[in-house]
């Protein structure tokens, strides 16, 4: 039940109305005055303050026993028996308890539509809303909550920037650089932006271990003079973890608006957007312990305020009348008609989690996963590994055993109660890059073990001793 140390919403929304000085970390209020959100008028918040953390990090290594009884899902068995290893963090993370009950306590006692109610249910579930959308401002480093705008996911938001921004700014002369290494989310938007206005993509290409030289950066910002480059912070296949806030500096000397896409960083390491400078940051709530159906668009106040709005409906307009329509403020103008009220409740949730383990934390706790599973499946005869070594990558391993189906192996793997994805990750221009038409690939979080490591390279290995060494030794290869 959602509660603000032990106190309801409703009991926070009275002493916010006494004027008591509001929590910070568990479900905060926001900092501008209740009865104009209760109005619908956005007054200009009080820009959060502080780190991009809401808690400093743990000191001390990650422990993902101390944090996995609080995952209900992670207590399941499958139907033949098998403890359940959960190794596809990158397709969509668990949730822990008090996610859930977040959003349950929502819909249990105070959920209503908000900002135009002027009930006292539409008043909590605004307050709760907005006080979410300052966790979410603090989470990233914003600089203000108007920078700070619900999508439904991180190919929302790209596809909004695309509709709102690149119809705005692109034209057949520009150019849009993006890496090889994308996820469809951040080109397919584009190659349609592409269609509609003539302009031309230009992708950078990577070396054999997935990584892109600062002097390719430099090479193709100089020939290719982008309007926009727009790239991912971490590879979802690769795991690579590209120096964005570097390239963003490189991309702004060469005139270039830049945007990241955070979906596979922000779950994972400290995210400060002030730091890396990126003109937008997009990122799913699904893969930061969060429900599915919300993501974040950060955009720096004075593009958005520039912009014109994408979708057109309720919530993002001002008046209008028979003749046409002036737009909302920030953060409204960008969210026409009602908002993930509860997902936004569960994600800002889901952010006070990950935030109590530790980003730093996390983020260390996965490269040793990394690393151990590089040293578990290197030995393995006939398997490739893509990516960098283990202390430039995130928790991802992707790869393929040569002379078996990746389909087969996740099957084989998920007899055995684990769970990873096989398949193109939606990034077919990358594996066509590597060229394999689809991989095998494990993804870490917070609550993964090095046992769990250990049974898949175990069992990597024994599908591969069993169809393929077996199958070579009946068929030696003709020489
Ligand atoms: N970008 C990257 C790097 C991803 O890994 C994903 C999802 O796997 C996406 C974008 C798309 O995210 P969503 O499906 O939540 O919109």
């Amino acid at each position: 039940m959602m509660t603000m140390k032990g106190r309801t919403v409703s009991a926070a929304l009275a002493s916010k109305k006494k004027g008591e000085q509001s929590n910070r970390i568990s479900p905060e209020l926001p900092t501008f005055d209740t009865m104009s959100i209760l109005s619908g008028s956005h007054p200009e918040p009080v820009a959060p303050s502080g780190p991009a953390n809401l808690a400093a990090p743990l000191p001390r290594p990650l422990d993902p026993y101390r944090w996995r009884p609080e995952f209900p899902i992670l207590q399941r068995k499958l139907d033949n028996g098998k403890p359940l290893v959960y190794l596809d963090n990158a397709a969509s993370t668990q949730h822990p308890q008090r996610v859930i009950d977040a959003m349950s306590d929502c819909y249990q006692r105070y959920y209503a539509n908000v900002h135009r109610g002027s009930h006292t249910l539409s008043g909590e579930s605004t307050l709760a809303l907005e006080s979410a959308r300052e966790t979410c401002a603090r989470f990233i480093g914003a600089a203000s909550t108007h920078e700070v705008i619900f999508a439904a996911g991180t190919t929302a938001a790209i596809n909004t920037v695309a509709r709102a921004w690149g119809d705005w700014r692109i034209t057949a002369n520009d150019t849009i650089l993006l890496t090889i290494a994308e996820h469809h989310a951040n080109i397919v938007p584009w190659q349609q932006l592409a269609q509609r206005t003539g302009c031309k993509l230009e992708f950078l290409p990577i070396d054999d271990a997935g990584e892109i030289a600062d002097d390719v950066v430099e090479e193709h910002l100089r020939r290719t003079r982008p309007k926009l480059m727009a790239l991912t912070a971490v590879s979802n296949v690769l795991g690579t973890e590209y120096p964005v806030e570097r390239w963003t500096r490189l991309a702004h000397q060469a005139g270039a608006t830049v945007l990241i896409d955070a979906a596979q960083a922000a779950p994972h390491q400290p995210l400060d957007v002030k730091a890396w400078d990126a003109d937008f940051v997009v990122f799913s709530g699904h893969k930061l312990c969060g429900p599915t159906g919300i993501g974040i668009l950060y955009g720096k106040r004075e593009l958005l305020e520039e912009m014109p709005p994408f979708l057109g409906g309720g919530a993002m307009i001002r008046t209008v009348t028979t003749e046409g329509f002036t737009t909302s403020e920030l953060p409204t103008k960008f969210e026409a008609g009602t908002p993930p009220i509860v997902e936004a409740i569960g994600l800002a949730e889901a952010m006070r989690f990950v935030d109590d383990v530790g980003l730093d934390a996390i983020h260390r706790h996965e490269q040793q996963l990394a690393a151990a599973a590089l040293r578990g499946l290197t030995p393995i005869e006939g398997l490739k590994i893509f990516g960098p070594p283990a202390d430039r990558r995130g928790g991802i391993v992707s790869f393929v055993v040569e002379g078996g189906h990746t389909l087969d192996l996740a099957h084989w793997l998920d007899r055995r109660g684990i769970a990873i994805r096989d398949g193109h990750h939606c990034a077919m221009p990358l594996h066509q890059r590597l060229g394999v038409s689809g991989s095998c690939r494990a993804s870490f979080y917070l609550y993964n073990t090095l046992d769990e490591v250990e049974a898949l390279c175990a069992a990597v290995a024994e599908f591969h001793q069993r169809f393929i060494a077996k199958s070579r030794k009946r068929n030696p290869p003709s020489v």
